[in-house]
């Protein structure tokens, strides 16, 4: 018996706040959501992850930064 209804490997929550839904490990917010957030954020959001390797894990700290700035943004226009 599989008490797990998802593999945290491969599967993660949405990051817009309230949301339940599972999105693939490296996407951060559902389909629902992340459209929600302006064309200028999410690239914003998709630059930052590019320049940190994908990976937040021994990435660089200004260029961590700048990505969990655009995030916290992403989230903002999602929630609004
Ligand atoms: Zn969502």
């Amino acid at each position: 018996m599989d008490a797990r209804p998802w593999d945290v490997r491969t599967v993660k929550r949405c990051d817009a706040p309230t949301c339940r839904k599972f999105v693939p490990v490296g996407r951060l917010m559902c389909p629902t959501h992340w459209y929600r957030v302006s064309a200028d954020t999410r690239a914003r959001v998709w630059n930052a992850w590019r320049a940190i390797g994908e990976k937040l894990q021994g990435a660089d700290p200004d260029k961590l930064q700048v990505y969990l700035a655009a995030v916290d943004r992403a989230k903002m226009e999602a929630a609004a």
